[in-house]
């Protein structure tokens, strides 16, 4: 999705005519409205797509900054094509400092090293009190970690409710 978002904003933003490509072996758009976003991208904004497998990426010649890719398509056939810059997309991962951290707070972190949350109440920490939310939990997006935020204050102010007034 940030490589969908990127490809787009590029073309808005450039001075000149952008062509823009994304090279991918599996492309999942799961979340509301994220397919329509792609295929937006796709019919609107003209960014290619392009299922692939990238073989090598070569400088042009001496002097020239172009890069040549070697990619192979669905049926086995081998492309070239130049481009003025490769931008490689890498998956989103858990911040080194989350295990030391989820030691010191006395919460579980899944085997990704994200926290983990009870099965049937998102945002509840392994450890009753302590609650999560945004991509500590998993790769997510602005608006689910709103919503996440939302709940996680919820669930402390339910905590704190009999407290009220005393
Ligand atoms: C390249 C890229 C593009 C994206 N584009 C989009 C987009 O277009 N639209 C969209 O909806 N989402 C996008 N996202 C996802 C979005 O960034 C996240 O959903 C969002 O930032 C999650 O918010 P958060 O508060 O959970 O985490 P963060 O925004 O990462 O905030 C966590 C904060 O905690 C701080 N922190 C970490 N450890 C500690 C510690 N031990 N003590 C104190 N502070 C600490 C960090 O410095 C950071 O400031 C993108 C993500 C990436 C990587």
């Amino acid at each position: 999705m940030y490589a969908i978002k990127q490809a787009m904003i590029a073309k808005e933003h450039s001075h000149h005519p952008l062509d823009t490509t994304i090279f991918y072996m599996d492309l999942r758009t799961h979340g509301k409205d994220f397919e329509r976003y792609q295929n937006r991208a796709k019919d609107e904004h003209g960014i290619k797509f392009v299922r692939s497998r990238i073989y090598g990426i070569d400088p042009t010649s001496k002097g020239s900054d172009d890069l040549a890719i070697r990619y192979a398509d669905e049926s086995g056939n081998i492309h070239y094509e130049t481009f003025d810059m490769v931008v490689l997309s890498i998956g989103l991962s858990a911040p080194e400092g989350s295990a030391e951290l989820a030691r010191a707070v006395g919460i579980e972190l899944d085997r990704y090293g994200f926290c983990r949350s009870l099965d049937f109440s998102p945002g509840q920490s392994s450890r009753q009190g302590v609650f999560t939310s945004g991509a500590f939990g998993e790769p997510k997006d602005i608006p689910e970690t709103v919503v996440d935020a939302s709940a996680a204050a919820a669930m402390a102010s339910r905590l704190l409710a009999p407290a009220r007034g005393p």
